[in-house]
Order: structure tokens, then C-alpha cells, then sequence
């Protein structure tokens, strides 16, 4: 049994974190950590009832509406939702539903459940005339000029018959891309990093200025209908979403309608696998009962529906202790600073290192070694370190400090002004920089060496076997077959052998005929990604031209810039780097320390027709994931075809290919009317140019 002093602790903190969560948007803990405790506090008020103090989270919806907003009192209150973790919950929830509507088997709507922002919108006569937070749940602030901002919230309902009144909720919530572009923009011109998309939307909307909102990429979902009138609304939550469709409200495409225990764990099961290819976060699935009777007859506790519930997923976010920093260095120089960590197990891995990015990083986090951070791994993208928990520190923690000295080589770290990343000067003398140079080279979109890992790259270059991209063209079966392929310290060595040697010198070969275009990214110059690559492969013929072209002439091309232009100059000054591309490709006068590697040169921009081009001039983007190929390859296929692929929706865009699970990019097409292409109509389309 807690004392009482104990739980008055317990209810201080968590109040403590509801304000910095609810009503700063500046979380102190992940939410794991406060269901934590809030689990602990339910479990001591349960024990016993008479300890419950009138502040305690446990009968309290939200946080106070800040009074920098107007305030709003909402008609109908926004309640919060009683959370679970597991499948036993989940049977206890079942049941009691089962008890409580006296029916053998319950239909339900099960829904994701977005981690976002709760706003309620008021339609009159299908205006938008107020959007307001949760706030208490009673009273929120008006933030209407900032939703009216948001292009997925329409400012008038669609549809020839339209309620006169209509109070619909839903969650504003931040997309993944949009969330990671903004933070990856945010690092390294200044700007706010977020810790996490529910912060960023939650910062986002509470903001006095609508037109910072604006820049912000927000979307909606609606999911409940608080109040309607002068419409006849199906009498079912599920019918209920679908009816909200037809006036132009978006509502998530993941919502089902099962029926019982079984189609809420297969719901829970589907929703967790695909949690990752979604393009904004979920924390759980919610599960309502589907009869808007039965809800009515269940009705409400003083905080939660009694007819609905959250069924958690694992974390995406924990905290674990800072042990080390380390300095990575990578292929053009730049330090990155990587975080070595007590080994979490979030986000369905286990971390044990995370990406500090860069110095500014380090600053802006106030990071200190030993210190309890959080750990964010979401999506597809690489773990990161999102916040400190600042309180969680004991005095023993101690500055990180940026080495001045490359830490594999020695040479002088240099930090260009007004760039956030730091650089060692070592160029290729530097074996990290060299190692990183020639895995680019070898990796899969560059001359695609099948085979050469990381490992036998790094052994390659310390054994000193290599010194130059060039001399993967000269090792011998033997220099590949006396690689370790594992072992060492206590375990007994197996070597790489003859077989696998003789795979990779197949792999060496394969690549003597090469794309220009593919050789031109290998090289690895600074900025020059695949698709600048293609833009130079397709207006210098070959590797020779390129060369020798003129800043002002590159400055011509489509999609290089200033920096760009200049990086491709300085890298053709560089005399080694010319020796280089001598020894790799082949010569018309038969040079013999050539590899001969013979680069195939790309129909010309000048010469493109709509014969050898059918797409010339059409420009794609690329939404959602597709089931029959990664959005590389979709990209690739068009490119090669002769289209523009974009990364944003605009009037000039002929259409938007559309996979499952589909970004901001979707909403925005409907919204400019551009053509809409779905996977089928896609491959279709590829096919008919075969
Ligand atoms: P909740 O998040 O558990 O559930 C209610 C909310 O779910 C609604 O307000 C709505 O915004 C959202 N939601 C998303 N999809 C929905 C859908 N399809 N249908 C209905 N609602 C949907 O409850 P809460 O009271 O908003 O917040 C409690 C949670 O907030 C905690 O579990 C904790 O994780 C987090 N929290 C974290 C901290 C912290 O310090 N990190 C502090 C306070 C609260």
C-alpha cells in the first residue's frame, strides 16, 4: 500500500507532465513513462478509494485551455478514453461490453488511433465557424484561424443535403514525411525542432499567428460526431464516418466494422503490422461499440465513454540512459556525433545507438553523457535521440565534447561558416572517408558490386588492399578469399573462401559496362544524388564532357544550383580524382592500368523525341506504397521513360500515382483536381510502353 504521501508525489508528478504535454506542447517524459505511472495511481486509488484527491489525472480530461486563446465552452464535453495494453485486457473489455449491452457478441468500429491533437469543428448551415482544442474537455480555445489553414479540413461541406448543425471531432495530426522534412530543414538552416509529430501538431495549432500554421504540413481525420441537427445520421459510428465522407470530411480509410473478441485482436494484429508503412504516427487502435443505442444506454464515466476503448501499441518512444558519444566520420568528412545507448528495445527493436546529427544538435538537446534520454524510432527512419529528461539527472552527467581532431585520421575538423555540419580535412588520406567513398561506389544504385558489404569493404581498406575505388578492379580472387568472413577474439575465424571471392569478382566484372549515369553517382561527389547524376548523364555524352564542363553551363541544367555546380567543378580540379576516373573507364588507345570499365552514354536531352521519350514533358508524383515495387523503382521507370518525378503536388503535375496509405500529396491533388493514377492503372500504363 503507498502512503499518503506517496500518492500525493505521484499525482503532483503526473500533473506535472499532463501541463508540460497538454497545455506547454513541450513533453518531460515519453507517454510510456506516464502510462507508467498513471497505471500505478489507478492501481493505489483502486486499493483505496477514500486516498482519491480532487486533482488527481485519474478524474480530469486534458489540460486548462491556454488563456492566450479565446476560450470556448464546448456544448458537448470531448471526453478522453480508458487505455489497454494486452490481450487479456482486451478479453476483460470484450466481456464487459458483452455484460453491459447483454449481447453474445458485440459489433464494434475499429479505428486507428491517431496521435494528434483533438479538435472539435462547428459546421452551421456547412460553414466552418469554430475549431476549438479539448482543452479540459469543456472548455477549449478557439483556434479556428489556424484549422482554416489546414487544407484537408474543408471550410464548407460538400453534398446536395447538409446538416444545419454539426459539431464533428477528429485529430489533427502532422504526416511522418512532412514531420521528418520539416526537423531534417530545421537542423540544418535553424528553425524549431520537434521532438515528435503529436507535438508538432499539437505546437502547430496552438500558435497566435495562423500563418505559421500554415507552413506547417497538417492533415485531419475525423472520427465522432459530437452534435447533429437537420440531418438524419446513420445510426451506427462505422455508417456514421462513412456519411462524414460524403460532406468532403476526410475520415482514416484504415477504419473496419468487426464483430467480437476475434475481429478486435485480427483488427489490432493488421492495424500493428502495417503501423510502419503508415505516413503518420498511431499509438494503438480504438474500438467503439458500433450502435449509437447502445452507446447511449452505456453512456459515459465522468472522464471516458464507457463504450470505447485504446488499445495500446509498444512504444515508439523510450527512455534509456546516454552512455557514450561517439564521432562517426562519413564519406565527404562530415563528423556526425552518435549516441551510444543503454540497449532499448522501442519501436519493435532493440537500439542500442542512435544519430546525434550534428553539434547544433548536441546544443539544442542540452545532451550530457550519462544523462536519461528519449529514443524515438518510428517509420522507416533511423533511431533519434528526440529529448533530455532533464529532472531524471543526478550531477555525475558531463558535457559532450566535440573533437577538434578527426578521430581516425587526426587531421584538422573544420566548420565552414553558416554550415551545421563539421568536417574533417583529411579527404581520402582519411581511411574512414576512404571507406565511406568506396562502399558509395560499390553500393546498389551506384556500380552495384553485389556482395561487397560493409564489413569486406572496411577489411579491404585496412589490410591495405585497396587505396582507391580503382583498385577494386586489380584484387585478385586470393586478395578476396583470405577476407575474414567472421570469428576472431575467442570464436574461430571462418574465412571469406574461394567461392564467395570468385561471386564478387563476377560482381567486378558485371560492372565494366556500366550506365553513365550510375558511374557519375558512384564517383561520389558532393550533392551529386542519382537523379543529378541522370540530369548530367543525360546532357554530356561523355564522362570526358562532363569534365570539362563550364560552371555557367551546369548552372544551366534543370535541377543544379549554385553549390551544386560548384562542388562538380571543384571535384574535376582535384587531380587525383582525375587519375581515378583514368584508371576506371576503358580508352580508345587501349591504356593498360585501365580497368576498362565502359560507360554507356544516356539518350541525350537534346536529342529526347516523344519517340524514344513517351512521357517528355510530364511531370509524376508519387504518393502511398505500392504493393508490386518500392518507389525507387517506380521513380526509375518513369525517369526512364522520359518523365519529370517531383516530390510535390502542384497545378502542372499530370498526375499523382497513388499507392495504399496515401500522404498529403493525395489530399492535395483532389484538392488542384490533378489526375489521379492508382497502382493498376500505373503498371498499365508502364506496360503499354513495353
Ligand atoms: P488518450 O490519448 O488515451 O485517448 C483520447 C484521445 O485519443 C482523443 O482525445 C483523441 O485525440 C485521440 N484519438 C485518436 N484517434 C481516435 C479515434 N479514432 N477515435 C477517438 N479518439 C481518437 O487520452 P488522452 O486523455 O488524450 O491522453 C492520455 C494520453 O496522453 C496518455 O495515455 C499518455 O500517453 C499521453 N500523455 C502523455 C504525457 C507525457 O508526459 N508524455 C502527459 C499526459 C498525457
Amino acid at each position: 500500500m503507498a502512503t499518503l504521501e506517496e500518492y500525493r508525489t505521484l499525482v503532483d508528478t503526473l500533473n506535472r507532465y499532463s501541463k508540460a504535454y497538454y497545455v506547454d506542447d513541450n513533453p518531460l517524459v515519453p507517454d510510456a513513462e506516464y502510462d507508467r505511472l498513471y497505471r500505478e495511481l489507478e492501481l493505489i486509488e483502486s486499493q483505496d478509494p477514500s486516498i482519491i484527491a480532487k486533482d488527481s489525472p485519474t478524474h480530469r480530461v486534458g489540460g486548462a485551455a491556454l488563456t492566450s486563446f479565446e476560450q470556448v465552452e464546448h456544448r458537448v464535453p470531448l471526453m478522453s478514453m480508458g487505455d489497454i495494453f494486452n490481450d487479456a485486457e482486451l478479453i476483460d473489455f470484450n466481456n464487459r461490453m458483452m455484460s453491459d449491452t447483454d449481447h453474445q457478441s458485440v459489433e464494434y468500429c475499429a479505428e486507428p488511433k491517431l496521435d494528434g491533437l483533438a479538435v472539435s469543428l462547428i459546421y452551421i448551415n456547412g460553414d466552418l465557424v469554430q475549431a476549438a482544442t479539448r482543452g479540459d474537455g469543456r472548455v477549449g480555445e478557439n483556434i479556428t484561424s489556424n484549422v482554416k489553414t489546414i487544407k484537408a479540413i474543408p471550410l464548407k461541406l460538400t453534398g446536395d443535403s447538409i446538416p444545419s448543425y454539426l459539431d464533428v471531432r477528429g485529430e489533427v495530426i502532422m504526416t511522418r514525411d512532412g514531420f521528418n522534412k520539416w526537423n531534417e530543414n530545421a537542423r540544418l538552416h535553424g528553425g524549431k525542432v520537434f521532438a515528435n509529430p503529436r507535438n508538432a501538431a499539437a505546437g502547430s495549432l496552438r500558435q497566435l499567428d495562423p500563418k505559421v500554421t500554415a507552413k506547417r504540413p497538417l492533415s485531419f481525420y475525423a472520427y465522432y460526431v459530437g452534435e447533429v441537427e437537420g440531418y438524419d445520421l446513420p445510426h451506427d459510428q462505422y455508417h456514421r464516418l462513412l456519411e462524414l465522407k460524403k460532406f468532403g470530411l476526410p475520415v482514416n480509410p484504415n477504419i473496419k466494422c468487426v464483430q467480437g473478441l476475434k475481429g478486435l485482436q485480427d483488427f489490432y494484429q493488421d492495424i500493428l503490422s502495417r503501423r510502419q508503412s503508415l505516413n503518420y504516427d498511431i499509438d494503438g487502435v480504438v474500438l467503439k461499440v458500433n450502435s449509437l443505442d447502445l452507446q447511449q444506454s452505456m453512456g459515459f464515466t465522468a472522464k471516458n465513454p464507457r463504450w470505447a476503448i485504446a488499445y495500446k501499441f509498444p512504444p515508439e518512444e523510450m527512455m534509456t540512459k546516454l552512455l557514450d558519444v561517439e564521432f562517426q566520420v562519413g564519406r565527404t568528412g562530415a563528423i556526425t556525433p552518435v549516441a551510444k545507448l543503454d540497449p532499448v528495445y522501442v519501436g519493435g527493436a532493440t537500439v542500442s545507438s542512435a544519430t546525434l546529427h550534428n553539434q547544433d544538435e548536441i546544443k539544442r538537446l542540452g545532451i550530457k553523457v550519462g544523462d536519461t534520454v528519449i529514443v524515438r524510432r518510428a517509420g522507416d527512419v533511423i533511431p533519434q535521440v528526440s529529448g533530455v529528461v532533464v529532472e531524471r539527472r543526478n550531477g555525475t552527467e558531463r558535457d559532450v565534447e566535440f573533437p577538434k581532431v578527426c578521430p581516425v585520421c587526426g587531421s584538422l575538423i573544420e566548420k565552414v561558416e553558416g554550415e551545421a555540419v563539421a568536417r574533417c580535412t583529411g579527404g581520402l588520406v582519411c581511411s574512414a572517408q576512404l571507406t565511406q567513398a568506396i562502399i558509395h561506389f560499390v553500393s546498389r544504385d551506384a556500380m552495384d558490386l553485389e556482395g561487397f558489404g560493409d564489413r569486406i569493404v572496411e577489411q579491404l581498406v585496412a589490410t591495405k588492399k585497396i587505396s582507391t575505388v580503382a583498385d577494386l578492379y586489380s584484387l585478385t580472387e586470393d586478395d578476396l578469399a583470405t577476407l575474414i568472413l567472421d570469428g576472431g577474439d575467442d570464436k574461430k575465424v571462418r574465412f571469406l573462401g574461394h567461392v564467395v571471392a570468385k561471386k564478387l569478382i563476377a560482381a567486378i566484372d558485371k560492372s565494366r559496362v556500366m550506365p553513365l549515369n550510375r558511374f557519375i553517382y558512384a564517383l561520389g561527389i558532393r550533392e551529386v544524388g542519382a537523379s543529378t547524376a541522370r540530369t548530367l548523364a543525360s546532357h554530356f555524352k561523355t564522362i570526358d564532357e562532363l569534365s570539362h564542363a563550364a560552371y555557367s553551363k551546369l548552372l544551366n541544367l534543370p535541377d543544379v544550383g549554385p553549390v551544386v555546380a560548384r562542388h562538380i567543378v571543384d571535384f574535376f580540379m582535384e587531380k587525383h580524382n582525375l587519375e581515378i576516373i583514368d584508371r576506371l573507364v576503358k580508352h580508345e588507345d587501349g591504356f593498360l592500368f585501365s580497368a576498362g570499365i565502359e560507360l554507356t552514354p544516356l539518350p541525350q536531352q537534346s536529342e529526347l523525341t516523344a519517340d524514344n521519350q513517351p512521357l517528355l514533358n510530364q511531370t509524376f508524383v508519387i504518393t502511398g506504397t505500392l504493393d508490386s515495387m518500392g518507389r525507387n523503382d517506380a521513380k526509375a521507370k518513369l525517369l526512364a521513360l522520359g518523365a519529370k518525378v517531383s516530390g510535390s503536388v502542384s497545378k502542372k503535375t499530370t498526375a499523382v500515382i497513388c499507392g495504399a496509405d496515401p500522404g498529403s500529396k493525395f489530399t492535395k491533388a483532389q484538392e488542384l483536381g490533378v489526375k489521379v493514377i492508382y497502382e493498376e492503372e500505373f503498371l498499365a500504363l508502364l506496360k503499354s510502353f513495353e
